[in-house]
């Protein structure tokens, strides 16, 4: 900033643009603790004036300088402009901010106030979007004058409309905010984004011809008439939501029904503008909109770590299946007493069955089958439960997928088998998981 005093930085600026006080301010914001930038703004035009003044006094400066500053400084130069010029000067428009920015504040504030409570939202975060224009009004005025001192409008807003705000009630929260006030300046729209809720739930597929995510085809209706997610969807009209999404630990085949312990997964709610819900209310309308196909349970709170946590933990996981086992020979005894035998701690490997290589890339797996259990009904018709690691395909170890899933039940009995119905009964996450 070189030998200049504070005061004739400012005359240089001010010579140059017309700047409202808290945009003048802005520019040395960093210099003196606790005030606010219309402080710093206001103090540095009141020491310009009596700068100037004291140098029309010694003779050192012309009246051209208080001519074309006094409309700058009004109105802390109106006493000067009256004594030598016989009148007010008109005040001229902020170069940088059209004289808005004070407005703006005020009006975030009470808009800003009112779109967090309509939506329930306790702790907030302010986001400011600036117009191109000003930004680079903003570097300009930086890189004409040298201002290490000078912060951004977009600090400025952030932070005096967050306290602004926090003042009535509400508190800034950087790590778990429920909503994000997003202000566009110089436009001055306000709008709220909120941030998403999560569930920690559990369902049960009582139905079959089920998928888990809603799935339409390119062509038109989905490829299964009901999912897990238009289920879930039902909390749309509860929280006023924008889009509800599952994110399940694993998955079952459409037409396998999971049974048992149920599948966790959270739920998902985008952009609600209702946040807080009773759990039974939740609970209720999701199996409500569950017609009695599908079947939920909440069980708290959630967050997107767990979300990753059910992507990555999927392989650890430990899963109980009932199966119904076709066979094309007549199975004795001795054949059931060797597929409990054979399958215990067994590692398979799998090859990515043909049913869906369609949408898969084709690798071998290996996935551990822990025990298998059979109940024979007829000869050539039995009931198994399979206890297996999360991500076996269970269907190709009964039949061996012409192969590719090596051993099978096919391959151990040297008969030809399939399973013909699936339901899953046990979903064991293993290692406890964190919920909030
Ligand atoms: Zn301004």
């Amino acid at each position: 900033m070189g030998n200049d005093s504070l005061a004739n930085k400012a005359i240089k600026i001010l010579r140059r643009y017309p700047l409202c006080d808290r945009c003048l301010g802005r520019m040395f914001a960093r210099l003196g603790l606790a005030l606010s930038n219309k402080d710093r703004g206001r103090a540095l035009k009141i020491s310009a004036v009596m700068e100037i003044h004291r140098k029309l006094i010694l003779g050192k400066e012309d009246m051209e300088i208080l001519k074309q500053l006094s409309p700058r400084l009004s109105p802390y130069a109106d006493g000067l402009s009256i004594k030598y010029f016989g009148e007010k000067p008109e005040p001229e428009r902020c170069y940088l901010c059209g004289n808005l920015v004070e407005t703006l504040m005020e009006e975030a504030t009470e808009k800003g106030i009112e779109l967090l409570s309509s939506s329930e939202s306790q702790r907030f975060l302010v986001g400011v979007k600036l117009s191109k224009e000003i930004h680079e009004k903003e570097e300009k005025l930086k890189s004409e004058f040298g201002l290490p001192y000078a912060e951004s409008i977009k600090n400025e807003l952030k932070r005096e409309i967050g306290k602004k705000i926090q003042q009535k009630g509400f508190t800034v929260d950087f790590d778990e905010s429920e909503a994000i006030l997003i202000i566009h300046f110089p436009r001055g729209e306000i709008e709220l984004e909120t941030s998403p809720i999560f569930y920690k739930a559990r369902y049960w597929k009582i139905g079959r011809y089920i998928s888990q995510s809603y799935w339409p085809t390119r062509e038109g209706p989905p490829k299964y008439p009901f999912s897990v997610e238009q289920a879930a969807k039902s909390l749309l009209k509860v929280h006023k939501a924008e889009d509800v999404i599952i994110h399940a630990s694993g998955r079952e085949d459409a037409d396998a029904r999971m049974l048992g312990t149920g599948r966790p997964l959270v739920i998902e709610v985008k952009r609600p503008l209702k946040r807080r819900v009773e759990p039974e209310i939740v609970e209720s309308a999701l199996n409500e909109g569950g017609k009695g196909l599908v079947k939920f349970k909440v069980e708290g709170h959630a967050n997107r770590s767990l979300v990753r946590a059910y992507k990555n933990e999927l392989a650890s996981s430990r899963k109980t299946y009932k199966i119904l086992v076709v066979s094309e020979q007549p199975l004795s005894p001795e054949d059931h007493e060797e597929l409990q035998m054979f399958f215990r701690n067994k590692t398979v490997e799998q090859r990515t069955p043909i049913r869906v290589l369609h949408r898969r890339s084709d690798i071998t797996r290996r996935r551990k089958v822990y025990s298998v259990s059979t109940m024979p009904i007829t000869t050539h018709v039995f009931l198994a439960v399979v206890e297996a690691e999360g991500g076996l395909y269970v269907k190709e170890l009964v039949s061996g997928d012409e192969g590719r899933t090596q051993p099978s039940f096919t391959s151990v009995l040297k008969k030809q088998m399939v399973c013909v119905d699936l339901d899953v009964v046990s979903v064991d996450l293993g290692k406890p998981l964190n919920t909030v």
